[in-house]
């Protein structure tokens, strides 16, 4: 942290925003991309998850266009100006929340629009006008062709999450977009990685790019602290409920690569007494904010999540972050503990490494340039033992355990788990059995809402198409794109 924001000379309407947020100093990315946004050149960033880069690109862009601000209520008076783009549904709603905090106080009106909701009331706020528009790319080629988004007066365009959006496979939406879009602008790029990928797409669309990595690239926040557990696949859930209980955290997100394995977890901790909410790509847009809703008010503890879902979302003083299962790409370790010491507080990530991860473990450790320690964890002896209640990815083991309980136990025998009393213990020991959940016997799948949503996560077409999981990157197929051009 460094210099103020009064250095800036950011007009009194912005200066007010920024100072009813709290903000003090500018942090390293702010401080250098503000004065170069400023000046109109172009930017290719990289930053860490969490150092402030969305206010590294609205406030300048804000005051630039504040020449155009204006009251009147012809929508001709306000066309889009600013376009930024962001991989998925919850980062654009962030994002475009900060910006609205940043220009409450200025005449310029900002939107969002996202797949997955009616676009009937999205169309209303484009039509009406909006200056600054924060989307998804699926939903707004949607809002293109139907002719509610023009794009032709565009002066500044954001890539926001740029390597996310290509691992995603947006990068045909990205190309059309782009070639809606006037060639005379100003193009910001921020990613967490430079790849080669996005080399290439900066040398296609940015002009003369000024560079600027705060952090080295690829580097976890180093506020953050790591520690690699060495787990069998069985123990996991009762490593999990060890370091929770340990490290007396109140608040977790546990991020686990598959879906199915996300609303499994999720359900078997919620029966293990911990107030957990799942956040994955099939969830519907509005299961999805209400389980967002619900980590940020303290209405739940701990929100099992997958990459897809979970990237780029900024909750305040999250204290830790499990990889449950060490994610399928490296890049996605420093996203996921990303999640936690952010804006320079501490936190604390923790990974669950079975045998099986080893070559994960090691593509980390040649992201991060630094050797992994893989650590025994120590199991409370005095404590339940989750394990002999059932594997994760086994719902009938537990099920088959729970039938002969009456379900009004099941609380009090789960709740034992992170209670030190004895008496507690004691009854936790009896193994009471919790009642029969159906869940675990069906099938998974998705639920009816994530079906209308045509942003749902590129990564679910690109998974089905390729029959691969939505968390591999689909490498050759970006590679393949940039060929053809
Ligand atoms: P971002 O990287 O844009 O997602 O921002 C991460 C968090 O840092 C958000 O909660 C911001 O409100 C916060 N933040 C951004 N800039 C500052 C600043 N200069 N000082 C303190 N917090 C900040």
């Amino acid at each position: 942290m460094t210099s103020s924001f009064s250095n800036l000379s950011l007009a009194p309407t912005l200066a007010r925003a920024v100072a009813e947020m709290g903000y003090e100093s500018m942090t390293p990315i702010q401080e250098q991309a503000i004065p170069v946004v400023l000046q109109g050149r172009d930017v290719m960033g990289a930053a860490q998850t969490g150092t402030g880069k969305t206010a590294a690109f609205s406030l300048p862009l804000l005051q630039r266009m504040l020449k155009h601000e204006n009251a009147s209520t012809s929508p001709a008076r306000h066309p889009v100006r600013a376009l930024v783009l962001l991989p998925t549904r919850e980062l654009a709603d962030q994002v475009a929340q900060s910006i609205k905090d940043y220009a409450k106080y200025t005449q310029l009106r900002s939107a969002v629009v996202f797949g997955g909701m009616d676009m009937k009331p999205q169309t209303l706020q484009l039509k009406a006008g909006v200056e600054i528009l924060v989307a998804t790319p699926g939903r707004l080629l949607d809002h293109i062709e139907a002719k509610n988004a023009v794009l032709n007066q565009v002066e500044y365009v954001v890539l926001d999450e740029a390597d996310r959006m290509l691992d995603i496979g947006f990068l045909p939406d990205l190309q059309r977009i782009l070639s809606y879009l006037p060639k005379e602008r100003i193009t910001l790029l921020f990613s967490a990685t430079f790849s080669s990928e996005i080399k290439r797409l900066a040398s296609s669309y940015l002009q003369d790019p000024v560079t600027i990595e705060v952090a080295q690239s690829n580097a976890a926040a180093s506020t953050v602290e790591q520690h690699f557990y060495s787990v069998g696949a069985d123990d996991k859930r009762h490593a999990l409920h060890q370091v929770l209980r340990q490290r007396k955290l109140k608040q977790a997100f546990v991020f686990v690569n598959s879906k199915l394995g996300c609303a499994r977890l999720a359900r078997s901790l919620e029966h293990e007494g911990l107030k957990t909410t799942a956040l994955h790509g099939d969830k519907s847009q509005d299961e999805r904010l209400k389980a967002l809703d619900a980590f940020k008010t303290g209405e739940v503890d701990l929100l099992v999540c997958t990459d897809v879902a979970a990237r780029g979302l900024d909750i305040k003083d999250v204290p830790a972050v499990f990889n449950f299962d060490v994610p399928f790409n490296a890049e996605d370790y420093v996203h996921r503990i990303g999640r936690t010491g952010r804006a320079g507080a501490s936190g604390l990530a923790v990974s669950f490494v079975a045998p099986s991860d080893a070559r994960l473990v090691s593509d980390i450790e040649k992201l991060l340039k630094r050797k992994i320690e893989l650590e025994a964890l120590e199991f409370d002896e005095d404590q339940p033992d989750i394990r002999r209640q059932g594997r994760i990815n086994d719902g009938r083991r537990m099920y088959a355990q729970a039938q002969e309980a009456p379900a009004a136990d099941r609380p009090g025998r789960f709740a034992a788990a992170h209670s030190a009393s004895g008496e507690r213990r004691s009854e936790s020991s009896r193994a009471k059995p919790a009642s029969r959940d159906p869940f675990f016997d069906q099938p998974y799948q998705a639920s009816a809402g994530a079906a209308a949503t045509p942003d749902s996560e590129a990564a679910a077409k690109v998974s089905s198409g390729r029959g691969i999981s939505a968390n591999i990157k689909p490498k050759r197929r970006v590679a393949a794109l940039f060929k053809s051009e």
